[in-house]
């Protein structure tokens, strides 16, 4: 696809292509492979602390394990096989994009907002003082390569889905880039959504193994995570059964089904009343809220009527809801136009003066392609 370098361009090659990857498994998991090379048990502890702990990318680093047991583990063919970051674009705002290489070569966008990603309740108009203060940094995270879902306005339906992830690859990213910020899991505050490329919901067992990896393992709360779905029901109503659980955005982006089915074309598969029949089934705590994100398209879904017909439908739905309105960051052969920025401004007007809380969210590295909705334009 002309603009899109695809993966063969990025260089990396096939030669780490290895199906012994260290990285994504669990304790067990891990408890067999030492035991298969005959290592007593603590070793399996040893190694689970080096990967998620310590956040060690070689068998080589891992220290704490004797050279002799390295060895054996190398010779057995096991590698770390953590995501490797091949190139980085900074933006002037602080957001750095990265082209993350998973080990066989497929290429991921993950993204670093150092002062979080402009819509979190409670200050969503503040700047932090240095763009290096990462206080509430957010990392946003891709679930597949590609994406199947195919949204009209999204630069990532360009690629169709290429594969999905698995739970190492997406952990992985955000393990990468804490390596690259020096982040310590305790120290620093660290959010992380489930934003990037792909859809989290079709790749579903992934996607969940991945979080309770980064919750249990890694050590990042699920309450500072957000996953934000197209409207896959099936996957909200599994979601809706999960112990662990991150916080829920549904991308709604219009005020009723002939124009989401219009911009999203999965629509006709899933009505709106029926997704928040399924939102309905998710245990919420008295503060909690769900996020309705709305790409606000000029002429499309962003006038004053559909603020009203949105308001409605929100305050019908008598769900907790925040909407997040997001202007459309524009991409390449894509047919919208960026919405008026006094249209932006009447529609959140409208949907707080209907009692809605509402936040606008900031682009973040529009310059570098790095904002919603442009992930893979791998050339800035
Ligand atoms: N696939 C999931 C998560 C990734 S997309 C989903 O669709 O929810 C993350 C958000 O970016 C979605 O709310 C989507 O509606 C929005 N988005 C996609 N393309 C965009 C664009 N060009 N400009 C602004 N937001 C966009
Ligand atoms: Fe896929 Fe989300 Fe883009 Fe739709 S908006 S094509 S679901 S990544």
């Amino acid at each position: 696809m002309a603009g899109f370098p695809q993966i063969e361009e990025i260089g990396t090659g096939s030669g780490a292509i290895s199906n012994k990857v260290l990285y994504g498994l669990i304790q067990e998991q891990l408890e067999k492979i030492t035991s298969s090379i005959g290592l007593k048990k603590y070793r399996a502890r040893q190694l689970w602390h080096a990967l998620y702990k310590d956040r060690f990318s070689s068998v080589d680093q891992i220290t704490t394990l004797p050279d002799s047991v390295r060895a054996q583990l190398q010779a057995a063919g096991w590698v770390v096989g953590l995501p490797q970051i091949v190139q980085t674009f900074t933006s002037i705002d602080g957001t750095e994009r990265y082209l993350i290489a998973t080990s066989d070569g497929a290429t991921v966008e993950t993204v670093w907002m150092p002062n979080g990603d402009g819509a979190e309740p409670g200050d969503p108009t503040q700047e932090s003082a240095s763009p290096l203060d990462y206080r509430r940094a957010t990392i946003c995270v891709s679930s597949q390569v590609g994406c199947a879902v195919n949204c009209q306005f999204c630069l990532t339906a360009k690629l169709g889905i290429q594969r999905n992830l698995t739970a190492g690859e997406i952990a992985g990213q955000v393990a990468a880039v804490l390596n690259r910020q020096n982040v310590k899991v305790g120290r620093d505050r660290i959010n992380l959504v489930f934003m990037g490329m792909g859809e989290p919901f079709l790749n579903y067992d992934n996607f969940m193994a991945a979080v309770r990896l980064l919750v249990e393992a890694v050590g990042i709360p699920e309450s500072r995570m957000t996953v934000s779905t197209s409207g896959i029901l099936p996957g909200i109503e599994r979601f809706a059964q999960e112990a662990i659980r991150p916080k829920l955005a549904l991308s709604l982006n219009a005020p009723n089904d002939e124009i989401r089915e219009r911009i999203m074309p999965i629509t006709r598969k899933w009505k709106i009343a029926d997704l928040f029949a399924a939102l309905r089934t998710i245990p919420m705590g008295p503060r909690q809220r769900f996020t309705f994100e709305y790409v606000l398209l000029g002429g499309v879904n962003d006038q004053l009527h559909h603020a009203a017909e949105l308001a409605a439908l929100v305050r019908g739905s008598r769900l907790p809801v925040t909407v997040n309105l997001i202007a459309w960051n524009p991409g390449p052969e894509i047919p919208y136009v960026m919405p008026a920025p006094e249209d932006v401004a009447a529609f959140q007007k409208h949907l707080i003066a209907s009692g809605i809380q509402t936040y606008l969210r900031r682009p973040r590295g529009r310059d570098i392609y790095a904002a919603c909705g442009q992930l893979k334009r791998t050339v800035a």
